[in-house]
């Protein structure tokens, strides 16, 4: 099977972000999941046996037998995706850029680097030109890539299709579902008929990482957004789909149809390089005036598309809509693979 594709492994191939990597790998045109990697509690096991699916999808039949394996370089593929635990994932991958991997990943841990790219393909593929600076800085042969955090890349691909008018200020206050805190996350009698104020760390990423994902490169390095990003989050009883709600300030005064038509024209790398998980639409904006909806509109673009909804005026900071992204796609192991099949094309696997 796949002799021309890439070979690739997953480190943390048992968690929730892990078994969304397997399944959407599965019939990938590029890349063929050859390798797994979890904890001591998983290694040395059968995937099938260290591992309870949870994906509404069937386990996909090929990863069953394959032995999961300690997070290690050796014996792993060069090119690897990472769904690690965050308290784990600095050390492993370094230790795998180190070896002269190349890391995919979803944690927290070097997403913050100033020579480690935050990817979102739609909005700046240029940042990949950090890797030569990153190698050279560390000494490492291999390096990591990241994508952002899950609720931060919802926001940003509403927002970047507004930087045209001069984005000044945004407010944010997200509803973001359970499966964003793994398996078994959340206890049942917290979160069932009840809203949780608070996701330690949340609100701070939300706030550093849009400035870094919406920055220009120059001169060799990244230069922050000038936005300003305040953000609340909590955590309701959805399961898949994080909603959040947005207002904006901005420098220039656009009208309500040329806002939509910025939404909806948004399209980048993914769209014009026909890249093979990429939605047609990287944004669409809903017309129903209750809508988005995590239950009827998380799957849009087979959950890579972002749905934008209820555009109008904030009497505060200018305008005002909804957001809603898929949090364990575009969140997380759909981000990672549409940035692999992004540095595909650019000949950075090879
Ligand atoms: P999870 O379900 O708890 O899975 C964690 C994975 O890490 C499991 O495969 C686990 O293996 C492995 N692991 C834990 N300790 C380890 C160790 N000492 N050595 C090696 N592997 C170890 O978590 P998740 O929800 O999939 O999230 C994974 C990562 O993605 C986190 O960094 C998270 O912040 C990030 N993320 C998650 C989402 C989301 O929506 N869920 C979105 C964006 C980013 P065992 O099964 O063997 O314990």
């Amino acid at each position: 099977m796949g002799n021309d594709k890439l070979s690739v492994g997953i480190l943390g191939a048992t968690g929730m972000v892990g078994q969304e990597f397997i399944s959407r790998l599965a019939a990938h045109p590029w890349f063929d999941v050859s390798w797994l990697g979890a904890s001591e509690r998983s290694s040395g096991k059968t995937f099938q046996e260290a591992v309870s699916w949870r994906l509404p999808q069937p386990r996909p039949n090929f990863v069953g037998e394959i032995r999961v394996n300690e997070c290690k370089p050796s014996g792993a593929p060069q090119i690897v995706f990472s769904g690690l635990d965050s308290s784990v994932a600095g050390e492993i991958e370094a230790d795998f850029a180190k070896a002269g991997h190349i890391v995919i990943s979803n944690a927290r841990n070097f997403r913050m680097e100033n020579d480690v790219p935050l990817l979102v393909p739609e909005i700046n593929p240029e940042h990949l030109n950090l890797i030569p600076l990153q190698k050279q800085n560390r000494n490492w042969p291999g390096y990591i890539v990241t994508n952002p955090n899950c609720s931060t890349i919802v926001l940003t691909m509403a927002i970047a299709p507004l930087c045209q008018f001069g984005l000044k200020a945004v407010n944010v206050t997200t509803l973001q579902a359970v499966s964003g805190a793994g398996y078994p996350g959340v206890s049942s009698y917290d979160i069932v008929g009840n809203v949780i104020p608070y996701i330690a760390g949340e609100e701070e990423k939300m706030e550093i990482e849009t400035k870094k994902i919406l920055g220009e490169m120059s001169g060799g390095s990244l230069h922050e957004h000038e936005v300003e990003v305040s953000a609340h989050t909590t955590r309701v009883g959805v399961l898949n789909g994080h909603t959040e709600m947005v207002s904006i300030s901005l420098k220039e005064k656009p009208t309500f149809s040329e806002v939509i038509n910025a939404f909806r024209d948004f399209k980048g790398r993914p769209q014009t390089d026909n890249l093979p998980t990429a939605p047609a639409s990287a944004v669409e904006y809903a017309i129903e005036s209750n809508r988005p909806q995590p239950n009827l509109d998380v799957n849009r673009g087979d959950g890579m598309t972002v749905t934008v909804g209820r555009l109008r005026k904030c009497p505060v900071l200018g305008y005002k809509f909804v957001v809603l992204g898929h949090n364990t796609v575009r969140g997380a192991a759909g981000a990672a693979i549409l940035n692999a099949e992004l540095m595909k094309v650019d000949g950075l696997l090879e």
